[in-house]
């Protein structure tokens, strides 16, 4: 867990193109350790792109990141300590669901002999025990979509960063996983950042929710 500091952030992407697009336009947040935040706005108002940002996947065109006191400029994805959820899960197919969640721990310098109870303990929490010898083709998308998160969860991370996750899913599931974050956030703080179009998921999961529309929070 640590605190987000972000700093006039930007990004234009096909800069000095006809095609330039402003997706992230200054944007300034904070985040306390341990909070959890939710961005909320229109399909196309840069909140993936934000997260990418964070997450290191793209470089800003201007401003800055700092979190836990850090400055991530520079700083590659997986040096980063955090743990994403893209939208779209992102699973390897020939991977069965317990092996994704041992290398998001083998990668976190969590030790060897406690990775087995880790697993057990987030996999119970979102309902996914039976699934771990399965790979994800022989998973429904509700269960995908768990394992994913699950992933993320396993593992200690500065930062939680979620894009759209409850979204494709339906609405007894959605409550399923909820529940199940919920509760594992209970046990087990982090800080999170969750974007998203969906107020209602923005209010069930976190604590504080900002709106961000045309690269701008509101
Ligand atoms: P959201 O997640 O809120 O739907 P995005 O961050 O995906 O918003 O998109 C913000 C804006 O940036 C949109 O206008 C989108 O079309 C544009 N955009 C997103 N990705 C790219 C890209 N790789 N190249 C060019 N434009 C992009
Ligand atoms: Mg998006």
């Amino acid at each position: 867990m640590a605190t987000l500091l972000i700093d006039n952030l930007a990004k234009t992407y096909a800069p000095g193109t006809p095609n330039a697009v402003d997706a992230v336009a200054g944007v300034s947040m904070r985040m306390e350790d341990g909070e959890r935040v939710a961005i909320v706005g229109p399909s196309g108002g840069g909140k993936t792109t934000l997260l990418m940002l964070i997450a290191g996947l793209l470089s800003p065109t201007e401003g800055t990141i700092t979190l836990g006191g850090r400055d991530l400029s520079g700083v590659r994805p997986d040096k980063r300590n955090l743990a994403v959820v893209f939208q779209h899960d992102a699973l390897y197919p020939h991977l069965s669901a317990r092996k994704h969640l041992e290398l998001s721990l083998r990668s976190s310098g969590v030790p060897r002999r406690s990775m087995p109870a880790r697993i057990s303990t987030v996999a119970d929490r979102l309902g996914i025990v039976d699934c771990l010898g399965r790979s994800p083709g022989a998973l429904s998308g509700g269960q995908r979509r768990r394992v994913a998160l699950a992933r993320a969860m396993v593992r200690p991370a500065d930062l939680v960063l979620l894009d759209e996750p409850l979204s494709g899913v339906d609405d007894a599931m959605s409550e399923q996983i909820r529940g199940g974050l919920l509760e594992h956030w209970a046990q087990t703080p982090a800080t999170v950042l969750i974007v998203t179009h969906n107020e209602r998921t923005a209010d069930q999961l976190a604590g504080r929710t900002l709106t961000m529309q045309g690269g701008k929070l509101g």
